[in-house]
């Protein structure tokens, strides 16, 4: 195999931001080491000021393929993932067709990927109303943990869980030791807000907001909390947005139980004040809510209560978003930031004080750590995926579609000023993305945590 060395004098590795060499043997890091060892026979590639990134992983993806690939689709979203950093997306087990929610059907996802992607990928099984004798096979079958709505996810083929339900699931989730990532909002606390707006104003952002409280969020992660007591589950909030809820979490980690949080770019980047009535790309579950709850988010990634930023990425096609009609009752709700999120993340963060090593724990190591692909995936280490985003934290630009790279240009961030340019990607050694292009073909793969785990 031919040895390459990526050099740089902002290498992002877990003990810190240095200048360093890193040494690629064939798909996997060999060495980071100082500059002036590079063996002479390497093929160096020298990015000199620009900060090599460990490549970014998205815990939190709607792919929508098979049976939904006009929303998005391998291919795309993929490629989207390649121009933002990311060389591993996890997909959620809803908006697909099947859901994920069997065997079969995560063999049908299979073969829909077949030599279509851009990035590696993995796929969380579902755990829906009916489906508990399922678990313990879609573990066997390779998937890294399981994802369920505690509430009406909206789209056919996916059943929300109730409490009796999930409390039927448990003991099968808990065998695996999978995590189980949960979208956690109650139903209750949205019906009754909702009833008093049946005839408010639906094009303005504040009754969408109103219809859908912090309560509905703190309730459900409260019952979720129990659950974890009760189970001893490993337990996932997906896209918290509720700022009320941190003191709980923080107490139910100190506590001791194996609770993770995940909050997304969108709810630490726009703020509800900001949001024009009939603005229905802005539209997303749970909302985006004020600029104090934006800040304490910040402060809840700040302390470690929120462990990791995924993106949620969740498209559709433009008509849905009724942007004719700007009805936030009846729009699509789901922000696409697969091609913008380190961007995004960079923009805010830097402005806060964090370095490109908090965004590489977040958008990375934390990420695959849930997913767990954290042998592999994450770092810029030894014996890991030769994975790179090789980014310029000084650039700036301004969002356009040509930038989007995903299926349908819906995006909240257009005509945007960010700060942070991804300049080429690298997956496995090899670039899939540089310079506005994707070279080569398609060879992401599937990480599959049942074969990772006896192989290695
Ligand atoms: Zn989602």
């Amino acid at each position: 195999m031919e040895l390459q060395a990526f050099l740089s004098r902002r290498v992002v590795t877990p003990d810190g931001i240095r200048p360093a060499a890193i040494l690629v043997d064939g798909e996997k890091i060999h060495a980071v080491i100082p500059q002036d060892q590079v063996p002479r026979y390497a093929r160096v590639c020298d990015f000199d000021e620009a900060v090599i990134l460990p490549g970014l992983v998205d815990s939190h993806v709607h792919i929508n393929d098979p049976g939904r690939a006009e929303w998005e689709g391998f291919e795309t979203a993929t490629r989207a993932a390649a121009a933002g950093g990311y060389t591993l997306l996890v997909d959620m087990p809803l908006n697909c067709l099947p859901a994920t929610t069997t065997v079969a059907s995560l063999e049908a996802k299979r073969a829909a990927a077949e030599s279509r992607c851009r990035v590696d990928w993995a796929a969380w099984g579902g755990v829906v109303e009916d489906n508990q004798a399922d678990i313990g096979a879609l573990a066997a079958a390779g998937v890294p943990g399981f994802k369920c709505f505690l509430v009406d996810p909206g789209i056919g083929g996916f059943t929300m869980v109730t409490e009796q339900q999930l409390r039927a699931a448990l003991p099968a989730v808990a065998r695996t030791g999978l995590p189980l990532l949960v979208h956690a909002e109650l139903p209750g606390p949205i019906d009754t807000a909702s009833e008093t707006l049946s005839s408010a104003d639906w094009k303005s952002y504040s009754t969408y907001l109103q219809s859908r409280p912090q309560e509905a969020e703190s309730a459900a992660i409260r019952l979720l909390l129990s659950l974890c007591r009760e189970y001893r589950f490993r337990l996932h909030i997906v896209h918290l947005s509720a700022s009320e809820a941190l003191q709980e979490l923080k107490a139910a980690r100190a506590e001791g139980l194996a609770v993770t949080v995940e909050t997304c770019p969108h709810y630490l980047h726009l703020t509800s004040e900001s949001i024009r009535d009939g603005s229905t790309a802005f539209k997303c579950a749970p909302p985006i809510r004020s600029r104090e709850n934006r800040e304490m988010l910040w402060e809840g990634l700040k302390d470690g209560v929120i462990d990791l930023v995924a993106t949620d990425h969740s498209p559709c096609p433009p008509e849905m978003k009724r942007f004719e009609e700007g009805n936030f009752r009846t729009a699509w709700g789901g922000i696409s930031s697969l091609s913008m999120a380190l961007p995004l993340m960079w923009t805010e963060a830097s402005g806060r004080g964090f370095t490109l090593l908090d965004v590489a724990r977040w958008m990375a190591e934390k990420p695959a750590q849930l997913a767990g692909c954290h042998m592999h995936k994450g770092k810029i280490e030894p014996g890991f995926d030769a994975d790179f985003v090789v980014f310029d934290p000084g650039g700036e630009f301004v969002v356009s579609e040509q930038r989007l790279h995903y299926r349908h240009f819906v995006s909240p961030y257009l005509g945007e000023r960010l700060r942070g340019v991804v300049k080429a990607t690298y997956l496995r050694g090899k670039p899939v993305f540089v310079k506005c292009k994707f070279p080569g073909s398609p060879m992401g793969r599937e990480f599959r945590l049942a074969t990772a785990n006896s192989n290695d």
